[in-house]
């Protein structure tokens, strides 16, 4: 059995309390939310804070709501909510399907989206139990001084593996970051940095609060496809997000792809004005977009499944979620 470690829990009633114990405790404590990674972790000892403060009692971290042209989402909204939410339906059903296909339906029901944007990177050799990683000698994330996958360098490459900030990129959404010294706002594009160990402009005392997807996204056609081995319950091998400005005319006036769940961060797939704004979603194009991914994806052995066959599936998925957008409302107004 594996046992946590002595922390001291604190349940702040509110999100000013919250950062300010994040404050108080700087360095030795950690946020937790539904606790669906974070629990896990600890008891892998890779994370080991003297004090753990919950969010579940902020009420700034709830509610969803389409106001002054944006649809915001509390931090502390579960996945199932968010899946299930009407309103995230009808103005992101990308985001609605992505939170929908996110491990299984337990952890969907504790697990927050908040959470899903922090959520740690994953590596073969990190998520394993204390003994595991110390029979090994450790790792650079946690421990150690070398890096099992690249054997050379100072860097981390665990991958990126939540299915939400993917299709956060592709409708130009943003989140609000607050501490106690205020809250600043940063778009989901510049939150990532591919930086296995810490992956996220988020500072530790910096609690996330809400995300804004920019009603400028309607009249987007929007797909989220994800590899996984069990469908049931398993992380991604890989996901892709798609949004694209389809005219009445069929031509697509702009498009963003960003496959995810490879590296240390979400990628956007570049050169797709060349190749794709201006022509018609037709099956060359859907060939070339997809083509232009396999050449700029190169998975590593991160995680257990062969890299070789999920850079294989990184065409596939790009096609599915193409195929996907033929047939795709655009967003409502
Ligand atoms: C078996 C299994 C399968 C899983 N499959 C998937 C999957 O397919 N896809 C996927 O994306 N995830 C998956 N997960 C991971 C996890 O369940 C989800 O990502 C979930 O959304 C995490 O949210 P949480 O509220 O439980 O986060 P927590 O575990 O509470 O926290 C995760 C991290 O985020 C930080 N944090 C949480 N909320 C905030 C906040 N508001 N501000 C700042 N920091 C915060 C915590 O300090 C911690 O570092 C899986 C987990 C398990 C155990
Ligand atoms: S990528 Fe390397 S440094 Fe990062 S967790 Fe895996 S083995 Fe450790």
């Amino acid at each position: 059995m594996l046992r946590l470690h002595e922390f001291r829990y604190h349940r702040p009633g509110s999100l000013d309390e919250a950062v300010a114990l994040l404050r108080e405790h700087q360095g030795d404590v950690m946020p937790i939310a539904g606790g669906t990674d974070l629990m896990p972790n600890m008891k892998h000892r890779l994370f080991t804070p003297g004090h753990v403060v919950s969010l579940t009692g902020a009420p700034e971290l709830r509610g969803i709501a389409v106001r002054d042209g944006e649809l915001v989402i509390g931090a502390g909204e579960t996945l199932s909510t968010v899946a299930a939410d009407a309103r995230v339906r009808r103005h992101a059903p990308s985001l609605a399907r992505a939170a929908g296909l996110v491990a299984g339906p337990q952890l969907r029901n504790m697990g927050t989206i908040g959470g899903n944007i922090c959520l740690d990177t994953r590596c073969t050799y990190y998520n394993q139990t204390f003994f595991w990683r110390q029979a090994l000698g450790f790792c650079l994330k946690k421990d150690g001084d070398t890096c099992h996958v690249t054997k050379v360098g100072r860097k981390c490459v665990a991958a990126h593996s939540a299915d939400s900030p993917p299709v956060l990129m592709t409708l130009n959404a943003s989140v609000d970051l607050v501490s106690a010294d205020g809250e600043r706002t940063v778009s989901v594009e510049d939150m990532f940095v591919s930086d296995g160990i810490w992956n996220t402009v988020r500072r530790p005392d910096e609690i996330l609060a809400r995300v804004r997807i920019p009603r400028s996204s309607a009249g987007l056609r929007t797909g989220f496809e994800k590899l996984r081995q069990r469908n049931a319950i398993d992380f991604p091998l890989l996901n892709v997000a798609i949004a694209a400005h389809i005219d009445a005319g069929e031509e697509i006036g702009s498009m963003k792809v960003v496959v995810s769940a490879l590296g240390s961060r979400p990628r956007a797939i570049s050169g797709l004005d060349h190749i794709a704004v201006g022509h018609r979603l037709d099956d060359d194009v859907i060939d070339a977009v997809a083509e232009r991914a396999h050449q700029q994806c190169h998975p590593l052995t991160n995680i257990t499944v062969d890299p070789d066959w999920r850079r294989a599936m990184v065409p596939v998925h790009v096609r599915r979620a193409l195929h996907g957008l033929v047939r795709a409302e655009p967003l409502a107004a």
